[in-house]
């Protein structure tokens, strides 16, 4: 899928960073552009990529904190900024953009989606995002904005592929730790993904293409993403039930939303060399797929990689209805009612203090 990448705040721009690289280090060309948006001007500095600083205006370029309101507003006046930059970039090969952010911050979480609409509203090709949920660790604030923000991003993007913080970091370290081996993990998960319809040896009938990543995530809503790897036998005959146990870990271990098992469509793509690749066990695997989502919508084919391992990737489109999407709109509920409370004291003891009588009294 040709793919220009667009990274709001902080989080999206070194997420576009890392799927850049890894997308040139594997030499797979299917990001033809990359941006980095922000309206933190430091945030920007260490990118390699090109920039563009939004709301300069409103807050000099230190950022809109954790407001995902003002998040909003800087990108509602100045997103003709970002539309220039990607002036000349959305070319003919484009088969899609996507906007990446994490969601419970200020800059990504309020600007993305109103970057999706307005971008969804120029440009032809399906529109994107590509959103990191807060771990359950974060602060009430960051579920807060990230509910607010996915609710709107849901309506507004094509689909939205979802990556809970905490699905991808390893055992031990706190998320903060651990962001860049998230980002790595995202970088390639989501790399081969976009890299899955790009595959040009051995093309055949059983190759992924593009056009099946796209009908996939056609259901729209929100999106999530599975994987996987296992050692392989050098023959196809041998690895029947490699790929299906690896394609079974990848939907039950090892999505990007865990516990993300019903969904409206799904897309299995087993990677690896051709001769390694066996056609029953992807068969195999998409059927039993296709039963454990209790989805008809199932579609899976090989990804011809120079790898001796196997990989799958499980792509699930209109996963909103699956539980752990519900416990995090719970969570950011309750969160949103916490924050309501604090404020209402506050404002309280704001009104005793604006009291005449109490000053009388001191
Ligand atoms: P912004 O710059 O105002 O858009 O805010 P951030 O991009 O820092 O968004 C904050 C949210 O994104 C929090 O929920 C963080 O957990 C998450 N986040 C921040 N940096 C990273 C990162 O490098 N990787 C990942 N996966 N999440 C991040």
């Amino acid at each position: 899928m040709k793919t220009v990448l667009i990274g709001v705040g902080q989080a999206g721009g070194k997420l576009a960073t890392e799927i850049a690289n890894f997308d040139a280090e594997m030499e797979f060309g299917a990001v033809t552009g990359a941006l980095a948006v922000n309206s933190a001007k430091t945030d920007l500095r260490s990118l390699p990529l090109d920039t563009v600083l939004i709301g300069q205006d409103r807050v000099n370029g230190h950022g809109v904190g954790g407001d995902n309101e003002l998040g909003a507003e800087v990108m509602q006046a100045d997103s003709h900024e970002v539309v220039e930059a990607l002036e000349g970039r959305i070319t003919s090969e484009a088969e899609a953009i996507w906007v990446a952010a994490g969601l419970g911050g200020g800059t990504g979480s309020g600007g993305a989606p109103v970057l999706v609409k307005e971008l969804s509203r120029i440009y032809s090709v399906p529109v994107y995002a590509l959103g990191v949920l807060p771990g359950q660790g974060e602060g009430s604030m960051y579920q807060v904005n990230a509910g607010r923000s996915l609710k709107t991003l849901a309506r507004e993007a094509d689909a939205t592929l979802l990556v809970d913080n905490d699905a991808w970091h390893s055992a031990g370290e706190s998320v903060e730790e651990g962001f860049d081996a998230i980002n790595k993990a995202i970088a390639q998960r989501f790399g081969l993904l976009l890299a899955a319809g790009e595959a040009v040896e051995g093309v055949g009938e059983s190759v992924v293409d593009t056009s099946e990543v796209i009908n996939t995530l056609r259901t729209g809503g929100i999106a999530a993403l599975g994987y996987a790897t296992a050692e392989a036998a050098p023959d196809a005959e041998e690895n029947i039930n490699v790929v299906m146990s690896t394609a079974r870990r990848a939907l039950l271990t090892g999505t990007s939303l865990p516990d993300a098992t019903e969904a409206e469509a799904a897309l299995l793509a087993i990677a690896g060399e051709p001769d390694r690749l066996s056609r029953k066990g992807v068969e195999r695997a998409r059927s039993w797929l296709e039963e454990e989502l209790g989805c008809m919508q199932v579609r899976g084919g090989d990804f011809p990689l120079g790898s001796e391992r196997v990989a799958a990737l499980v792509l699930l489109g209109g996963v909103e209805r699956s539980k752990r999407v519900e416990q995090f709109f719970e969570r950011a509920k309750a969160a949103q009612q916490e924050t309501d409370a604090i404020e209402e004291e506050r404002e309280s003891a704001d009104s005793l203090f604006q009291n005449d009588q109490l000053d009388n009294l001191i």
